[in-house]
């Protein structure tokens, strides 16, 4: 690989054209490093291989950049050259599975939500965004299994579009008849998909912007429910456009844009989800000693606001007050106060002591029609721009950068 970067730009191109693309995926799998990771699939029983973009990009750049200008293409030749790789370390496990996804990970740039638009149609690009939204896991069917009621001959047919697809005619060379076709669901594959949304990081947003959001269509047991509402996540894909379908009038010409995810990578956990270690454990524990404790938890209660220190404390006793409830074969917690739960009042200072101190998800506020409650400020005035899809307020107390 290394002399052929030597050459010249022009030959290499050329060259590029000419040599088969699965043979160059499979030339950069037989690296140390993804041999490895192969043959701990079949050990793991694993169906995907996940790889360094930076490691493709190394290795063999012409391909990489192939890959995100085509990668419905390219995906496809890798996922035939790691099968054939898989084949060569544990052939058994290889005729076991069939398929193996290679999933790519950290694209060199990652594009804004608000920056994705028609020249990414059809590439692959990497978005990042707090997840707002997650669909419950459902299966797809990736290959039907149709069985034709005047000979009883079963058909498969591959699906790839929203539709179930019934075939156009019998299998059966003797048949060929348009048949009735009755869907067999024990014969059929599924594979397991998930949709989520995910929202504009708060930092990405300009002054005044309502954050933009994209759904990510997710497939495959190994990448759905890996991240929930409230994780930062990082996902390369292929974008999509599809245009909306309205019945009886057609699709419209504006499209709608979504990326199917290829990887999924989760850069920030929820707090909760954060172990505490043995030395934090004993450095709490000590702290817990302290009678005037209380004074040095409010005081680190949003420092970036000055003053209301009534407000603070008010927020320490009811984040930890409660009044336990002791039964006679349960301790349950004391639940905490009402008021600290669904906040509701306007002081611009005191909601954001609430969001700094105890809700970091608090970018994902407009959730139901009445619902919506909003840390802005602005009362439960929302409205639903439907041509946009997306939402407003006609609050008076309306503020610069809106909800933020
Ligand atoms: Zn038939």
């Amino acid at each position: 690989m290394e002399a052929k970067n030597t050459q010249g730009d022009e030959r290499e191109l050329t060259e590029a054209a000419v040599l088969d693309p699965q043979e160059r995926f499979l030339d950069f799998l037989k690296s140390e490093k993804y041999r490895q990771r192969i043959s701990q699939m079949a050990i793991s029983g694993k169906t995907s291989l996940v790889v360094d973009f930076e490691d493709l990009l190394l290795a063999d750049s012409p391909l990489a950049e192939s890959l995100v200008k085509t990668p419905d293409e390219y995906l496809e030749h890798a996922n035939r050259a790691a099968l054939a790789q898989l084949q060569i370390e544990a052939p058994v496990y290889a005729s076991e599975v069939e398929v193996i996804t290679i999933r790519f990970r950290g694209l060199p740039e990652t594009v804004h939500l608000r920056m994705l638009g028609s020249v990414h149609i059809g590439k692959l690009a990497m978005v990042e965004g707090i997840v707002v939204r997650a669909t419950p896991v459902n299966p797809m069917v990736t290959r039907g299994a149709f069985r034709c009621k005047r000979c009883g001959n079963i058909s498969y047919v591959d699906q790839t579009t929203p539709f179930l697809r019934a075939p156009l005619v019998c299998s059966d060379p003797a048949c060929q008849r348009k048949g009735i076709f009755d869907f067999m669901q024990e014969e059929t594959l599924f594979v397991d998909s998930q949709q989520i949304r995910i929202q504009e990081r708060p930092e990405h947003l300009p002054p005044g912007q309502l954050p933009r959001s994209l759904n990510i269509k997710l497939v495959g047991r190994d990448i759905v429910d890996i991240a929930r509402p409230g994780d930062h996540v990082a996902t390369v894909g292929v974008v999509r456009a599809v245009a909306p379908t309205l019945p009886k009038v057609g699709k419209l010409r504006v499209f709608n844009l979504h990326i199917d995810a290829n990887y999924i990578d989760i850069l920030s956990k929820e707090p909760e989800a954060v172990l505490t270690s043995p030395e934090e454990e004993k450095q709490i524990l000590e702290l817990a000693k302290d009678p005037w404790i209380h004074r040095k938890v409010i005081r680190s209660i949003a420092p970036s606001i000055y003053g209301y220190e009534h407000i603070k404390e008010a927020i320490v006793y009811l984040l930890f007050g409660g009044v336990p409830k002791h039964l006679a074969d349960i301790n349950i917690r004391g639940t905490k106060h009402p008021a600290n739960r669904r906040p509701r009042d306007s002081q611009i200072s005191a909601s954001s002591i609430r969001r700094q101190n105890r809700s970091p998800r608090s970018i994902y506020l407009w959730k139901g029609n009445n619902s919506s409650w909003l840390n802005s400020g602005c009362s439960k005035r929302t409205q639903r721009r439907n041509d946009l899809g997306s939402w407003s307020t006609r609050s008076s107390r309306q503020r610069r950068g809106l909800h933020r």
